[in-house]
């Protein structure tokens, strides 16, 4: 799944995170998926403005994750000493203590203990079970040798993906011989409703209830639902702004930064299950398809997912183009929930069977969108630099 730029040296230590609670729509796309689309946006770029994009083709990748970073704090840090007691099982009154000084239900003789199951890995605390994940929704662990958040020039290793040659973390010692255990917890809660915006809330198809001006918006549904239900597509448009100030200013650190998070919001947006109310199955009793889409489908059949994105064109209107977006990828969303639940036919888990099934039926949904995304992410690129009145970048 990575990219030849991603796949040398880098993945030298491992991520582990440890889920909480969900909070609503806060899956993203996987890091791999944001990596490979900022990528191919960068291929797709007229000749004034691909040089500077390709010179920081890395750094644009890595900051196209930032606004998932953004969501999680670092909340205390397990030392090394813990390994052990994780490792056995066993949790000391030293380690219960850091638990719940912080506020986290630790039970009284909690076993902790390390799982994994087709392909995934979970950890259990006392009756509890927390699955293991890369992405920050409310509270997780961490496992690193390194701190991410210092050292920008490693990013963290999908964990337990089947789909990751590079790393498998097949067992549990393995695991745990790499890491320490950070506690992370849901970082600006301003930062979730920026990565969707589930429009079929606002009735039925094409959504002409929802004004596109945000204080119209505001106005009609109120602050708090518009909030809730997202604000992807202001986001975008705020972002784009905000990269023509960078690009006139001729910070390439900033442009990079404001590039890379700008690429994020859009790319989320042309995830089906980011414009819909159903955006994890919940409501269809099909939970988790938000992951085994993105995540689990995504990364397993990387390399038959060829991108081909179109060239940049300059967008009219950076707002109804977000908006645009938002339709496009309404239409998928059903599609791609019928694929789910047809793949599950007959099997009794969501094992490599019924992802081999997922691949054939939404694979192409994925190709799709994910081009689509790239195409959008230059476009977008090229708009504010249009905007910002063609600038040398540098
Ligand atoms: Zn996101």
């Amino acid at each position: 799944m990575k990219t030849k730029i991603w796949s040398t040296s880098i993945w030298s230590f491992v991520y582990a995170v440890l889920v909480v609670c969900y909070a609503p729509q806060a899956f993203p796309w996987g890091s791999n998926a944001h990596e490979r689309m900022t990528d191919a946006a960068c291929d797709s770029l007229p000749s004034e403005i691909f040089p500077f994009f390709d010179k920081h083709r890395q750094k644009l990748a890595y900051h196209s994750n930032d606004p998932d970073r953004w969501r999680r704090e670092l909340l205390f840090r397990i030392g090394l000493k813990y390994e052990k007691d994780l490792n056995s099982g066993q949790v000391t009154e030293d380690l219960r203590q850091v638990f719940e000084t912080h506020g986290i239900d630790f039970p009284q003789n909690a076993e902790v203990s390390l799982r994994g199951r087709n392909g995934r890995w979970y950890i259990t605390i006392g009756e509890q079970e927390y699955p293991i994940r890369k992405e920050a929704d409310k509270l997780y662990l961490l496992g690193d040798k390194a701190d991410i958040f210092e050292n920008r020039s490693v990013d963290p290793v999908l964990l337990g993906s089947e789909g990751d040659t590079h790393f498998a973390l097949d067992t549990k010692e393995k695991l745990l011989s790499l890491t320490s255990l950070n506690v992370y917890k849901t970082g600006d809660p301003a930062e979730s409703p920026r990565h969707f915006l589930d429009i079929d809330i606002y009735g039925p198809y094409p959504f002409v209830e929802l004004p596109h001006d945000y204080d119209e918006a505001v106005a009609k549904f109120g602050v708090e639902d518009v909030t809730t239900r997202g604000l992807a597509t202001w986001c975008i448009a705020k972002y784009t702004q905000s990269l023509s100030e960078a690009m006139k200013s001729g910070d390439a650190e900033k442009i990079v930064e404001t590039a890379g998070a700008l690429a994020h919001y859009i790319e989320d947006l042309h995830m089906p299950l980011h414009v819909v109310k159903n955006y994890n199955g919940q409501l269809t009793n099909q939970h988790g398809v938000h992951q085994r889409f993105e995540d689990d489908m995504v990364d397993a059949y990387a390399e038959q997912i060829h991108l081909s994105p179109k060239m940049a064109s300059e967008l009219e209107d950076p707002l109804e183009a977000a908006f645009d977006i938002v339709l496009d990828s309404y239409v998928y969303a059903d599609n791609l929930l019928h694929a789910d639940r047809r793949a599950k036919l007959g099997e009794d888990d969501y094992g490599t069977p019924y992802l081999e099934k997922f691949f054939r039926f939404s694979g192409w949904i994925a190709v799709r969108r994910m081009s689509a995304a790239a195409t959008a992410t230059a476009s977008y690129w090229y708009t504010a630099w249009l905007h910002a009145g063609k600038p040398e970048l540098k």
